[in-house]
């Protein structure tokens, strides 16, 4: 089960995020990503929010999908940069990735 910790923002910003908070979860980004895949990257800013690191830890693969195409960064209606929190959090995995 995965564990909810509202801290986890904070512990993202020497990763360089610091605008997840904006997101108000419209969608657009999901709607908009060349990807179309299961939500990205509205989902994932999601467990951003709500500090779901088993989560993004577990999804970690779906990162690495990311074309940094900028679509989501130019149509979010909130400032919340999806894009460059795709890239922060590419850094928060491999600065804390282990193996099992
Ligand atoms: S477009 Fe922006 S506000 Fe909407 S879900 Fe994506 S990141 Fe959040
Ligand atoms: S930058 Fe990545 S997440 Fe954003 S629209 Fe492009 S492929 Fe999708």
């Amino acid at each position: 089960m995965a564990r909810i910790e509202t801290a986890f923002i904070e512990d993202m910003k020497p990763f360089g995020e610091d605008v997840a908070a904006a997101c108000f979860n419209c969608g657009t980004c999901a709607a908009i990503c060349p990807l179309v895949s299961d939500h990205f990257p509205r989902k994932i800013i999601r467990y951003v929010q709500i500090g779901a690191k088993d989560r993004i830890l577990e999804h970690s693969r779906d990162l690495w999908q990311c074309l940094h195409c900028g679509l989501c960064t130019q149509t979010c209606p909130r400032g919340a940069n999806p894009g460059e929190i795709i890239l922060s959090l590419k850094r928060y995995v491999v600065a804390n990735w282990r193996r099992s």
